[in-house]
């Protein structure tokens, strides 16, 4: 099987690095699935997953946003935060749902000084962290 050389880095550094078979992420525009000797492009990402998949395995990492980058013989996704799997604190981010929940009820009871768009990033971040945690996918 082909492979591309897939990389995911985060101001904070390299996140995952890897030869892989088909990456799926998630643009603003939709699911995308990108082979080996794609097409050169630029698509902005939703928060979501991404899937890397080489022979039986398949690897999720979360991206909270970003951009995907397309090169005939890489993949580079350029994303705010993201994990893998494995790196996810469910607990954290369980905690990070509740808090964003009750941000958002609070809607329409006269508190104007919250930020609820950002709340529902918030909770947009920590529904995809738990999902791929759980292996939801
Ligand atoms: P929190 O409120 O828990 O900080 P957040 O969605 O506001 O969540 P971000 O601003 O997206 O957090 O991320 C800040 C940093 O913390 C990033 O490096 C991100 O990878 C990391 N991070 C956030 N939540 C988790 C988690 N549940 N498990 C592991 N790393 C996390």
């Amino acid at each position: 099987m082909k492979t591309v050389q897939v990389s995911v880095v985060t101001p904070d550094g390299p996140v995952y690095d890897a030869d892989i078979e088909l990456v799926s992420a998630k643009a603003q525009s939709g699911e995308l699935g990108i082979l080996p000797g794609h097409i050169p492009m630029v698509a902005p990402l939703a928060i979501g997953a991404v899937r890397l998949k080489k022979g039986n395995n398949t690897e999720l990492v979360a991206v909270s946003g970003g951009f995907l980058e397309v090169r005939p013989d890489k993949v580079t996704i350029l994303a705010q935060a993201a994990e893998r799997a494995e790196d996810i604190d469910v607990a954290r981010a369980e905690a990070a749902k509740k808090r964003a929940e009750e941000r958002l009820q609070r809607k329409g009871q006269g508190q104007e000084d919250i930020d609820f768009k950002r709340a529902e990033l918030a909770l947009q971040r920590a529904i995809n962290r738990i999902n791929v945690a759980k292996k939801n996918f």
